[in-house]
């Protein structure tokens, strides 16, 4: 059966049944916000569960009740909703009788492991036994975690043949291989070893590639299994960077089954104040050398493969003759192609990376550099990689054709032997594409691409320099609307910290919900004695942050002396991970002398090194952005958080500083409107890491002046909850909290 006769049957069967829900509209049975409410009541159905250890929260009544509304009511709802409450079962529950009412997966998405690992141990059994009925739930990974077995079969049918991307990669391949021979589940986890990128990026599933039921594996299929098992799940559990991705995939292949998760319908955002970031960088489109390179290594092995093919010749007969033809072509047009755009996207990308080099300030790479439209008009810093464009995109425009023309035939005449190749064909295309449709864009100074922001990033992956261009989006609303809003039904936003100055304006502004009219909101108590458990440490003599040796000397005097105060048991966070070394390495003899064991952030995993700050008690644990979430440890090993700066965005990062501006040209004050809201929320992230329970007690130590003399210092400390303030020199201050550390 040739490929034309496929599609004919596959057209009857299409659309996918895998997710039945996207075809078949039902009636819905509404909840009693009454019921589930008093499952949370004392005595209820979670206290039968859970046991001793349950406390009523009056807050969390009131929690329940606007989100069984909202699935009630097909909204969505901003919820703020401290830690302490229970909002996880808060959540969990509604969404997941509404599923089984009403036969309607909810896919709940978080942002850190721990939380997944909480909701998938923990909650989803109690749930189970709370509601008396087994809650389905499955765990939902990316695609290219699955081993495709049809792209696995390709790189079989290559062996022994050396590797373009690695020399020693044939091994590794043949490691792959092995364990794909064994493989259940097909998961890349469960390989027992971390394969290279470069060796994964052969065998990963991936949308652009996939044949779907053209696939002579389709039912054995890994990925496809995987979605199986997601299509009777209640409860679909992801990331955030599974989420925005998969809506990413279905945005570009136009249809709403592709990817892996359902089309998105009832949906609960978890740790939501991460939304506007996993949004941006998703929605980001996005070229390198490196990528480049890599397409072009598939198309050259393709083109072995056809070759090869064609030399054994697979039945010539006469009906396949325009196959057997395109095949031996290929090994004959496709390389001097290819060597013109390598020569042309090598000469750009080298280009960029010289000029960035030029850029940046003192030699160093790992950030990104804003490209602006007038300097790629004037022939700026830019220039030379501008006036190479032309070259980049004829090349580039030059091999798609030739590819598609391939395909062409291929996919209607080819038949089963050549359904790999066809696969592979698609990708490559897909990817030129996506190259080209890139470097256009950055090459256009005519701000063409009006709401995006141009930047480059550069730097040496393997002692190979590599350069990337990227085109980022300044608001995300439109896209958020198009690709979440409009196709939700339910849609809950929720975080511990969402609001700023009381209000939820900030958020409903950077995600476009401030005219929805389906949205609700409500901001809960924390259940908290803040005054009683918590201290405000602030000192209003240190200096301001800067990047000089005097302001990282004063600054480690400041942590060591707070540090001493509490004994250990704290966790000091950092904006700069440059001055994170420089301080711990100068603190660490002293401490490590007083018996406080130095732990920093970058010598083991995180996992493991908050498992280690959490066993020994009296530790100190120096962390950069990232530890200001994520991080549960209740109880005496955290009693003291010391924040060493505001955590602002840093003021050249390409987005922040378009957004900034776009702000500004809309005539308001983009620094108290959106630099301070974006700090606010980071502060009370880093703020919540202290008090996790009832009975925790501690401090936290603010190590920047400018929250007590600047004007805007007060959104700061208004934004936390009330509690015991020290203010003053940082003699007394430290003096104080000694004390207080001796009295707890
Ligand atoms: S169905 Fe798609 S992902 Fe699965 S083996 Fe075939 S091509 Fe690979």
């Amino acid at each position: 059966m040739d490929r034309s006769e496929k599609n004919r049957l596959i057209a009857t069967v299409e659309p996918d049944e895998v997710f039945p829900e996207a075809v078949i509209a039902g009636e819905k049975t509404f909840m009693s916000p009454d019921e589930i409410a008093s499952y949370f009541l004392p005595g209820g159905m979670v206290e039968k569960t859970f046991g001793e250890g349950y406390e009523f929260r009056k807050q969390q009544q009131s929690l329940v009740r606007e989100i069984t509304s909202a699935f009630n009511g097909d909204s969505f709802s901003l919820l703020e909703a401290p830690t302490g409450i229970g909002k996880t079962l808060s959540y969990l529950l509604p969404a997941a009788k509404w599923a089984l009412l009403n036969g309607e997966k909810v896919i709940v998405s978080t942002n850190t492991i721990n939380l997944q690992d909480q909701i998938i141990s923990k909650d989803i059994p109690l749930l189970s036994k709370v509601l008396g009925r087994k809650v389905e739930f499955a765990l939902a990974k990316g695609m290219r975690n699955y081993l495709c077995l049809l792209r696995s079969d390709e790189v079989k049918g290559e062996l022994p043949l050396p590797d373009p991307d690695a020399e020693d990669g044939v091994d590794e391949a043949r490691a792959i291989l092995d364990w794909a021979e064994k493989t259940e589940d097909g998961s890349v986890f469960d390989m027992g070893f971390t394969p290279s990128e470069q060796q994964w990026d052969r065998f990963a599933a991936e949308s652009e590639s996939c044949v779907r039921r053209e696939c002579p594996h389709y039912n054995e299929c890994f990925f496809f299994k995987a979605r199986r098992k997601i299509a009777k799940a209640d409860l679909i559990v992801v990331n955030h960077h599974l989420l925005f991705s998969d809506i990413s995939i279905k945005h570009s292949a136009g249809r709403d089954d592709a990817g892996v998760l359902p089309p998105v319908g009832r949906v609960v955002i978890d740790e939501a104040h991460n939304v506007a970031g996993s949004a941006t960088m998703h929605f980001t489109l996005k070229t390198s050398s490196l990528g480049v390179t890599k397409t072009l290594n598939r198309l050259k092995r393709v083109a072995a493969r056809a070759a090869r093919l064609a030399k054994n010749n697979i039945r010539a007969a006469d009906a396949r003759s325009r196959v057997m033809e395109i095949l031996s072509a290929m090994q004959k047009v496709f390389p001097p192609r290819i060597k013109k755009v390598e020569t042309a996207s090598k000469r750009f990308f080298e280009s960029l990376y010289n000029s960035f080099e030029e850029s940046s300030p003192d030699g160093s790479y790992g950030f990104s550099i804003r490209v602006m439209d007038d300097e790629i008009e004037s022939g700026g810093r830019w220039g030379k990689a501008v006036s190479l464009y032309p070259q980049v995109s004829e090349s580039m425009a030059d091999l798609s054709g030739e590819v598609r023309k391939a395909l062409a035939v291929l996919d209607s005449e080819g038949g089963d032997e050549t359904v790999g190749i066809v696969a592979e064909l698609k990708a490559v295309f897909a990817g030129i594409d996506r190259h080209s449709a890139v470097i256009r864009g950055f090459a256009a100074g005519d701000s063409s691409q009006v709401n995006f922001v141009k930047s480059v990033e550069a730097g040496k992956r393997n002692r190979r320099k590599f350069a990337s261009v990227s085109m980022s989006p300044i608001d995300i609303a439109p896209y958020l609307k198009e690709r979440l809003y409009d196709r939700c039904k339910t849609l809950i936003l929720t975080s511990a910290t969402l609001r700023e100055k009381d209000g939820f304006e900030f958020q409903k502004n950077s995600l476009g919900l401030r005219d929805n009219e389906r949205i609700t909101e409500l901001a809960v108590p924390s259940p908290f004695d803040h005054k009683r458990q918590a201290l405000l440490a602030l000192p209003d003599d240190l200096p301001a942050p800067e990047a000089t040796d005097v302001y990282s000397e004063r600054l480690g005097r400041a942590i060591y002396d707070c540090v001493r105060a509490s004994r250990g048991g704290a966790l000091v966070l950092f904006t700069s991970y440059r001055l994170l070394k420089e301080v711990s390495v100068a603190l660490a003899p002293e401490l490590e002398g007083d018996g406080i064991r130095v732990l920093t952030q970058g010598d083991m995993p995180r996992e493991k090194i908050l498992a280690e700050f959490k066993a020994d008690g009296n530790a100190v644990l120096f962390g950069t952005d990232s530890f200001r979430e994520g991080v549960d440890i209740a109880g005496d090993a955290l009693r003291l958080v010391v924040i060493t700066g505001l955590p602002f965005s840093v003021p050249a990062e390409p987005v922040f500083q378009a957004r900034m501006e776009a702000i500004k040209q809309s005539g308001k004050d983009a620094f108290n409107q959106y630099a301070v809201p974006v700090a606010v929320i980071n502060f009370r992230q880093a703020f919540g890491r202290l008090i996790r329970t009832a009975t925790d007690r501690g401090a936290v130590a603010v190590l920047d002046s400018r929250i007590t003399r600047k004007h805007y210092g007060r959104h700061f400390i208004n934004s936390i909850p009330q509690c015991g303030t020290l203010e003053g020199h940082f003699e007394t201050v430290v003096r104080e909290l000694k004390k207080f550390f001796d009295s707890i």
